[in-house]
């Protein structure tokens, strides 16, 4: 359907044009035919199918319907700062031309601008569970005045253990018939239902996978490899593929910052992303993959939820993930809106028992490539051909090419 034919404001089609968009995705038809009129809504779909703009062009319509007492109406829970951001980001693109207030408070940023903006009027709040508590607790933010309530990536919210924030949060919003409330999960597990008939009103259900998780678009492949093995193979397929962009997941941040020390000594341009990093490089780290000023990613789940950049041509999960449902959260970036990506997995002794589940889940088997000696060879053969940065800057990693490479030993979990 296009935007054109749902009874929008003028105003909020000529922003959706500008934002580049004509037609909706199924879940932001399925979506808006219920809360354009009011609806709850509890709308279960995958990722990349285009969930946040289904909600904010809710907020955009009924704030440009209902002009009275516009401030502090609306808020979108998100459970992390990155995502948080990109809210922001993509409510700050469809607002073009509307001259509503968008504001962004999550942790690791100081209180005084926040209070201010606060104080000042913010028409569309957007935060992570912590620290709009802390904002209520203090009496800076009136949960009461709130009139549009999202909750994004619910399952992540709990999965992360924001459940007690969260109902807080909840209890101190008007009575769910008197807001609109709307929840978006990659699943509806059970505890997403039980906020949505406990927190929500006649809440209408939107299930766009209900039973089979699918990710047709995305070409899937598997390389089984020994753990020690699995950066020298990667390093090879990188060679050998040339990606132009790539975001790497490993399941511990121990992993993450030795395979980009590794990549980097091969002459890579690569950046780790780990929950270890302050939260203003993390922010820098995102904007500048964004911006492709450097085409590769290595990260771990947390760090890289709710993460996406346009175009991004290949995932690759290093370490098979512990949870199986992020086989399909990650493999989700590459391939969206319509686009094909290619997804690379790495099934080693370590998490290669996962492989059987992740195939369940996705419904079919991921067809399987050979991890030739000649490729790991190569991968090998790179990491001292190009100049060790580490070794120029004086690092402690190298003391020079030529040296041995040090195997690649699985490290504690520690994510
Ligand atoms: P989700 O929240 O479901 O994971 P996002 O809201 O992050 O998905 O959207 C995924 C991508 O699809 C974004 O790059 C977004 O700009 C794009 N997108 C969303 N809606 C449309 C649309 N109607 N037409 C084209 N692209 C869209
Ligand atoms: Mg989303």
């Amino acid at each position: 359907m296009r935007f054109e034919e749902l009874s929008l404001d003028s105003r909020l089609l000529a922003s959706i044009a500008l934002r580049g968009y004509t037609e909706t995705t199924d879940v932001q038809a399925r979506t808006l035919a219920a809360t354009l009129r009011g609806r709850d809504a509890a709308v279960q779909s995958q990722t990349g199918t285009g969930k946040t703009a289904a909600f904010l062009i809710t907020i955009f319509d009924r704030l440009i319907n209902d002009p009275s007492g516009r401030s502090g109406r609306t808020l979108i829970v998100a459970p992390t700062r990155e995502l948080a951001i990109q809210i922001e980001g993509e409510a700050k693109l469809l607002n073009r031309g509307l001259g509503f207030v968008v504001g962004c408070f999550t942790g690791g940023v100081g209180y005084d601008g926040q209070r201010a903006l606060l104080k000042r009027g913010v028409d569309i709040i957007i935060g992570t569970p912590g620290r709009l508590l802390d904002l209520a607790d203090k009496g800076v933010l009136r949960l009461r005045d709130i009139r549009i309530l999202v909750i994004d990536e619910a399952d992540r919210l709990f999965d992360m253990g924001f459940m007690p924030e969260l109902r807080r949060i909840l209890r101190a919003l008007p009575p769910p018939p008197s807001r609109q409330s709307m929840l978006f999960s990659a699943t509806l597990n059970r505890l997403a239902r039980q906020i949505a008939v406990q927190h929500m009103n006649e809440t209408e259900f939107i299930e766009l996978t209900p039973d089979e998780v699918t990710v047709e678009a995305i070409d899937q492949v598997l390389y089984r490899v020994p753990s020690q093995s699995k950066a020298d193979l990667l390093l090879g397929l990188f060679h050998e593929l040339k990606p132009r962009n790539a975001l790497i997941f490993t399941n511990t941040k121990h992993y993450a910052e030795r395979l980009a020390g590794k990549f980097e000594r091969s002459g890579l341009h690569v950046r780790a992303l780990t929950g270890d990093l302050p939260q203003n490089l993390r922010m820098k780290v995102m904007d500048d993959f964004h911006a492709g000023r450097f085409p590769y990613l290595i990260a771990t789940d947390i760090a890289a939820r709710g993460l996406h950049i346009e175009g991004l041509e290949m995932v690759v999960n290093f370490d098979l993930p512990l949870d199986i449902e992020n086989y399909v959260h990650r493999i989700g970036r590459t391939g969206r809106a319509g686009r094909t990506g290619k997804a690379v997995s790495l099934a080693c002794e370590i998490y290669g028992d996962k492989l059987a589940a992740i195939e369940r889940f996705i419904g079919r088997p991921i067809p399987v490539q050979k991890a030739t000696a000649d490729l790991i060879a190569q991968g090998m053969s790179l990491e001292f051909s190009a100049p060790s940065r580490a070794a120029e800057s004086g690092g402690s990693r190298g003391k020079g090419q030529g040296r041995p490479s040090r195997p690649w030993r699985p490290a504690p979990h520690s994510a």
